[in-house]
C-alpha cells in the first residue's frame, strides 16, 4: 500500500471525527502519527485487526469508509447499555448481511423496542431464534428486494426464525407480547417479518 494514498484517504475521513484519523501531513512518511492513526480506524471498523499498517483489507475499508461513511461509533457507544438487559441476542446477530460490500454492519443502530420483543419472543417460545435479517443498509436492501423506506434501514424491522415453530405460532405470539406494528410470514419460508411503530426507540 502506498503511504501517500493512505495518508490521503484518511485526511477525507478526518471531517466529523475531530481528530481521531488523522494522519498527519500527506507527506508518504509512515510516522508514528500515520501508524495511530489507521490503528483507529482499523479498531473501529469491523473485521479489521488494528495493527497500524496498511494492508489490502485496510485499504479497501478505507476507501468504503470515505464513499458511505463510517458505522456509527458514538451511537453504539450509547445504546450498548440496553443490551445489558438482553437476555438471548447481542448486536452482532442484527449486523447488515451485506458482509461489508455497502457498509460496517450497522447503517443504524437495532431499536431497543424491537430487541425487546425479540427477546420476549425467545422466553416465550422456548427455542432458538435465528435473525435472518435485521439490520440493512440500503444497496443491501435493494439487493434481496426489500420495499424502498424499509425499516430494516434503521433498525425497526426483523426477520427471524424460530426452530420448531409454525409462522402461525410466531404471530400469534407476537401479537401476545405487543408493540409490533406489522407481522407477516414470508413467503416461500419459514421465516417471520415484524417490526416496530416507525421513528420510536
Ligand atoms: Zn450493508
Ligand atoms: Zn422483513
Amino acid at each position: 500500500m502506498d503511504a501517500m494514498d493512505m495518508q490521503c484517504l484518511l485526511l477525507f475521513l478526518k471531517d466529523g471525527q475531530g481528530d481521531r484519523y488523522y494522519a498527519g501531513q500527506v507527506d508518504g512518511i509512515w510516522g508514528s502519527r500515520s501508524r495511530s492513526a489507521l490503528r483507529a480506524f482499523q479498531s473501529d471498523w469491523p473485521g479489521l485487526t488494528p495493527t497500524g499498517e496498511g494492508d489490502a483489507d485496510t485499504f479497501d475499508a478505507l476507501r468504503q469508509a470515505v464513499a458511505g461513511g463510517m458505522p456509527h461509533r458514538e451511537e453504539a457507544a450509547e445504546e450498548d447499555s440496553f443490551w445489558d438487559h438482553i437476555t438471548y441476542f447481542n448486536r452482532e446477530e442484527f449486523r447488515c448481511k451485506c458482509g461489508g460490500r455497502y457498509c460496517g454492519g450497522f447503517p443504524a443502530e437495532p431499536k431497543e423496542a424491537l430487541v425487546r420483543i425479540a427477546d420476549q419472543l425467545r422466553k416465550n417460545l422456548g427455542g432458538p431464534i435465528t435473525v435472518v435479517s435485521g439490520l440493512r443498509c440500503w444497496q443491501h436492501n435493494a439487493a434481496v428486494g426489500g420495499v424502498e423506506n424499509s425499516q430494516h434501514m434503521y433498525g425497526e424491522a426483523a426477520d427471524i426464525y424460530a426452530a420448531g415453530c409454525t409462522q402461525a405460532q410466531v404471530e400469534a405470539e407476537l401479537d401476545a407480547i405487543g408493540g409490533v406494528r406489522y407481522h407477516y410470514p414470508i413467503a416461500g419460508s419459514s421465516n417471520v417479518h415484524f417490526d416496530i411503530p416507525k421513528g420510536g426507540r
